[in-house]
């Protein structure tokens, strides 16, 4: 949402004409957006599109060449200015994760917990395993786990004194699919409950649908657009936003149509030829011809390679 619709109490992170650049070439340029308490934001772009860069930014990882980042009113800033790097208020989880391997998961979790109080310390250490459903590895030497229980190691770690914001890097990279609907469910849910403002850098629409406020398309070292997944879903635009979402194609005159758009239809003006047809679980997603382009809709049944239907597009 645009800062200039807002009262400026409700913004807590801002970027304002953000550039950066590792070497010569500016990885991210002239960068400009908020984010409201509580928000849960995507940054979703292609492979090295610049958004672990910008996570490591928001939390003072490097000096940025041009512009500035608040959260409320604290400037954030690079090593050059800050002595030690990061923010007492920000936990950030990075894509490889800085453990304790020789110690348990309960002292990893607990490694910045006051031991002042250690009945709410260990109160405390039990809610946050529940919450990344770890509770039976509690004693657990971290080095045995596996590269998804480390990683909810990890995010246990960054919740466990509750941050202002938490930036996390394609959290569930590493966590197999049986477990990772649910721990995301349960960590996302737990992050708005707290009013915990989150920012996630992702390849996965699931980590996106259901849960993101707003999305961050970056591309080309800037921000292509910054809107609601409902307006970005329904309204792509650009292939590469659409991709992100699912599978389509672009049909003249058309523009950009979701499989799952497309019907079967006794007569139309789209005739395409099949050339395969993929199971996908409650439907086939059917690869096509279409004018010498290859296309792609959805049906309910596998369909004969070289047959030719009519198509219709329903939005
Ligand atoms: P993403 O997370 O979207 O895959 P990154 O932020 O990791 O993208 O990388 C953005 C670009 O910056 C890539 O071209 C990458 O090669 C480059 N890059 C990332 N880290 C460094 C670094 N430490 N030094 C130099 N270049 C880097
Ligand atoms: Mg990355």
């Amino acid at each position: 949402m645009s800062e200039f619709f807002l009262p400026y109490f409700c913004i807590m992170l801002h970027v304002k004409n953000l550039t950066f650049a590792y070497t010569s070439k500016p990885v991210l340029k002239n960068l400009n957006f908020s984010i409201e308490k509580g928000e849960h934001v995507s940054i979703i772009g292609a492979s090295g599109s610049g958004k672990s860069t910008l996570l490591k930014l928001i939390y003072g990882e490097h000096d940025l060449n041009k512009g500035q980042i608040f959260w409320n009113k604290t400037e954030i800033l690079g090593p050059k200015y800050n002595l030690v790097i990061g923010y007492d208020f920000i936990k950030y989880v990075a894509q490889e994760f800085d453990l304790m391997p020789f110690t348990s998961v309960s002292e990893n979790v607990g490694q910045f917990l006051s031991n002042f109080f250690p009945e709410e310390k260990e109160e405390r250490i039990s809610e946050l395993l529940d919450v990344v459903e770890l509770t039976d590895f509690a004693k657990i030497k971290v080095k045995l786990l596996s590269g998804g229980q480390k990683q909810r190691v990890a995010l246990a770690r960054a919740l466990a004194k509750d941050p202002e914001l938490i930036l996390l890097d394609e959290p569930f990279s590493h966590i197999d699919n049986f477990k990772k609907h649910h721990l995301r469910r349960r960590l996302f849910k737990y992050l708005k409950q707290k009013k915990i403002t989150c920012v996630v850098a992702t390849h996965d629409k699931e980590d996106v649908l259901g849960y993101s406020d707003n999305i961050i398309v970056l591309n080309d070292s800037k921000i292509i657009a910054n809107k609601t997944p409902e307006t970005l879903y329904e309204n792509p635009r650009q292939s590469l936003i659409a991709a992100f979402f699912g599978e389509y194609s672009t049909l003249e005159p058309y523009g950009i149509v979701y499989a799952h758009q497309l019907k079967v239809v006794g007569n139309s003006d789209i005739e395409v030829v099949i050339s395969n047809s993929y199971f996908k679980g409650n439907y086939y997603l059917i690869e096509a011809e279409l004018n010498g382009e290859t296309m792609f809709f959805n049906h309910n049944s596998k369909l004969e390679n070289q047959s030719k239907v009519f198509l219709e597009i329903f939005r």
